[in-house]
């Protein structure tokens, strides 16, 4: 599920458990009303009542910005009824707060959300005006209990809608954690060898060169390769890029790391002080590869490796250096392959 569906759905549910929560809250008053005899409370609480099913209806056939208009209506009707007929002082007003709060925790649909608001701020005002004076209506229950009822009722919507949110955001902000990981995995590991790719590879050069002194690079080419290709085909190919890839990094994982550079390229780092332990190295990665030979249905298929090694040493650009590996594999193919040649560093 992509991130912009994820989030949908986060409205989605908090609007499932607001409808849940409302249709509760308005069956209570319902009983609540018929128990004190305000049959034209009651009456109102019913229609609520309906309304309810009916956005439980909308939300489960998917028609969801219906369904949350429905329902931010339905609030705001019955507040401004409730505080008309029972007075500003029961506090049913306090519902109109909390339609404004949920109004922007659904996505897109901007114009719409801001006139909705400019119609709650102008309904609440308008509200005020025309009840704030008037006297509460002659109840004993009305006046000592739906204040405070209301009050507790409006902050703990308002509460339980902002934790349902959150948790859906945490979770959602961890998924996308997991995913952000998978991507970086992905970015940095070649899919045929498992070795790390060139832009990774980059990246762990300039942190050595951060640390280091000096360190050498080596480029290693399959020698040959497309011939193995014509011969053998493609994925004889590809099974000498993963044999030459085991036979590298099991020769060289423990002095630096190991990157696939291109088609059937590798580039190494190796952490060796002198040009002759460098130069051993890259040997001993040449001979392992005769040594180890990759098979084909049951025949030995021949795999040869040739090496160019360049020093990279503080104060160098790595660009530099790589093209100095790459001058020296190139006079190793020239050489006849299936051979190691180090930079020369022709002194000034
Ligand atoms: P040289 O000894 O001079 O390096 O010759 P070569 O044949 O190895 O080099 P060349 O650059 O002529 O050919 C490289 C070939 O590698 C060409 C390309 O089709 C093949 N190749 C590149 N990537 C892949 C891959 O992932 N799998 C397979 N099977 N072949 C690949
Ligand atoms: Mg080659
Ligand atoms: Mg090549």
């Amino acid at each position: 599920m992509s991130g912009q569906n994820k989030e949908v759905q986060l409205y989605h549910t908090t609007i499932k458990y607001g409808v849940y929560i409302a249709l509760t809250i308005h069956m209570v008053w319902l009983l609540g009303f018929w128990w004190l005899q305000f049959e034209a409370m009651a009456a109102v609480n019913v229609l609520s009542c309906l309304v309810y099913v009916i956005a439980y209806y909308l939300m489960k056939k998917r028609k969801y910005v219906t369904c949350f208009f429905l329902v931010l209506t339905e609030v705001m009707a019955h507040a401004t009824v409730a505080t008309i007929v029972l007075g500003w002082g029961t506090g049913f007003h306090y519902y109109m707060i909390v339609t404004a709060y949920v109004l922007f925790f659904f996505p897109q649909i901007r114009e719409v959300k801001a006139t909705a608001f400019v119609i709650i701020i102008i309904l609440y005002v308008g509200l005020y005006r025309i009840t704030v004076g008037t006297p509460p209506v002659e109840n004993d229950i009305v006046a000592f209990v739906l204040p405070e009822a209301n009050i507790v009722g409006a902050l703990c919507i308002i509460a339980l809608l902002g934790s349902i949110f959150r948790n859906n955001f945490d979770q959602m902000i961890q998924n996308l954690h997991q995913m952000n990981r998978q991507l970086e995995h992905m970015a940095a590991t070649d899919v045929l060898t498992g070795l790390f790719t060139r832009r990774k590879m980059y990246e762990l050069m300039s942190g050595k060169m951060e640390k280091n002194d000096s360190f050498y690079i080596m480029m290693i080419d399959i020698d040959y390769f497309k011939s193995i290709n014509d011969k053998y085909g493609h994925a004889v190919g590809d099974a000498a890029i993963i044999h030459v890839s085991e036979v590298i990094t099991a020769n060289l994982k423990n002095t630096g790391f190991v990157s696939r550079w291109g088609g059937e390229e590798f580039l190494a780092t190796a952490d060796v002080s002198s040009d002759e332990e460098a130069e051993r190295l890259a040997e001993t990665v040449k001979e392992e590869m005769n040594i180890k030979a990759l098979h084909h249905c049951g025949e030995p298929v021949p795999v040869t490796v040739s090496i160019g090694i360049a020093k990279w040493e503080r104060g160098r650009d790595a660009e530099e250096v790589i093209n100095e590996a790459d001058r020296a594999l190139y006079n190793a193919k020239q050489k006849g392959r299936n051979r190691t040649t180090i930079h020369e560093v022709v002194e000034t």
